[in-house]
């Protein structure tokens, strides 16, 4: 079989000779109970870099052994890119979020072999998921491999963002020590009232690490909590996201980008909000409008707005959310951490096994299978597409 992987591109100084760390923590399940990744076997050495070309997600020996074809690139948008010419006869796509290779049904419809796109990663709507449905594509993602991950950048964020450290940084490394300067944004978050569009995997480890701060804490999900859980983070559960927001001082948003999200936070939602609060965006740059988070930045509607997603990606290099005011972007990094892609470079290679020996693939890995949304997926998404517009990723140069 022919299996098309697409990755980012690798340091621009060439592949790492050493690590900062030796060896990575051992995480013995997910919180939730779940296993991590059940390979046979891996050909990699976790805590490296896998999620980049030279990487391969650790999956070249593997792959040949068996007689497959793999075929890396990180060329992916555009008119003829090295991604197009290559999925006219893959059998199988690999992708992952932080950049995505956009499967819009024009592609899939000139992908006659193909049968599964699988997300290393976690959000598979750069695939268009109806029309994998129609086209009889799986969809399949790593369940849990980057949610803590993620939730640990939230909590980065909410803080970095609530106690202005991108101000202070820049003016310790610039040379300077006027404290005024420093502090005239800078709070405390403790008292503050915080909540989470969906309290999923991300969510709930993101109202979890954030209790200690002694914040009141909301959510609102379409699927609620256990009783147990809302008392043991004595959390404020929201009919609607509209009544939270109008609450919070600091929003985060962790529901996947699917039609009922897509531009959830536009001018209309951004006006309901407390005056001078926060949103952390680290699910999807597709739910938040573009122009209107620039716009509610600039009348201080929003005090900051911090995340890792963006739409399209790579974000075109004159995106506005590059130079807005009071904002804690950073590219799409928070699940690709060294940590978190050795545990998706895993799970992408039990998918295969899987796949390839015609064994059962973990329900909670699946998103779309025999024309259906399915477990992850079902619990988790809507029907429809949400890559429209992904064609603008080719506007950015390196
Ligand atoms: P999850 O499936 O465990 O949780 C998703 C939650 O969203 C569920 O509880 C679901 O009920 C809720 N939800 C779905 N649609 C909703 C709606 N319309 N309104 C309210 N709630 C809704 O997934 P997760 O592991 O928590 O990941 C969530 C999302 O975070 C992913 O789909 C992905 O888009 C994003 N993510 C980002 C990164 C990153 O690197 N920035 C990494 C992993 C995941």
């Amino acid at each position: 079989m022919k299996i098309l992987c697409v990755l980012y591109d690798d340091p621009t100084d060439g592949m790492p000779n050493s690590y900062a760390l030796d060896s990575l923590p051992k995480i013995e399940k997910y919180a939730d109970g779940m296993s991590l990744p059940t390979p046979n076997d891996i050909d990699f050495t976790p805590g490296e870099l896998l999620g980049c070309v030279s990487g391969e997600l650790g999956l070249r020996k593997f792959l040949e052994e068996a007689g497959h074809t793999l075929v890396v690139t990180s060329n992916k948008d555009g008119d003829n890119s090295e991604a197009d010419k290559e999925l006219v006869d893959a059998d199988v796509v690999i992708s992952q979020p932080f950049w995505p290779y956009y499967l819009t049904r024009e592609k899939m419809q000139k992908a006659k072999n193909l049968k599964i796109a699988i997300t290393a990663g976690i959000g598979s709507d750069h695939v268009d998921l109806q029309a994998a449905m129609d086209h009889n594509i799986d969809v399949v993602e790593v369940t849990f491999c980057n949610s803590i991950s993620v939730s640990e950048h939230i909590v980065m964020m909410i803080l970095s963002m609530v106690r202005d450290y991108h101000t202070q940084h820049a003016i310790a490394k610039s040379g300077g020590w006027n404290i005024a300067d420093a502090v005239k944004r800078s709070y405390d978050v403790e008292g503050m009232h915080i909540g989470t569009v969906a309290a999923g995997r991300i969510g709930l480890a993101a109202l979890r690490r954030m209790k200690p701060f002694e914040v009141n804490l909301h959510y609102f999900d379409r699927h609620r909590l256990s009783a147990e859980v809302e008392k043991e983070l004595n959390l404020t559960f929201h009919e609607t996201v509209e009544s939270m927001v109008a609450v919070c001082d600091v929003v985060t948003i962790n529901c996947p980008l699917h039609p009922e999200t897509e531009n959830l936070f536009d001018a209309q939602m951004i006006s309901k909000m407390k005056k001078g609060a926060y949103i952390i965006n680290t699910a999807r740059g597709k739910i938040c409008n573009r122009e209107a988070i620039a716009e509610a930045l600039e009348s201080g509607q929003l005090s900051g707005y911090a995340g890792d997603v963006w739409f399209p990606q790579p974000a075109p290099n004159d995106h506005i959310w590059r130079t807005m005011p009071n904002h804690g972007m950073t590219p799409h990094t928070s699940g690709t951490s060294l940590s978190a892609q050795a545990r998706y470079a895993a799970g992408t290679r039990e998918i295969l096994e899987c796949f390839f020996d015609k064994k059962p693939i973990r329900s909670e890995y699946l998103i779309v299978q025999g024309g259906e949304l399915a477990g992850t997926g079902a619990h988790s998404y809507s029907k429809g597409s949400a890559t429209s517009g992904s064609e603008e990723a080719s506007k950015y140069k390196k």
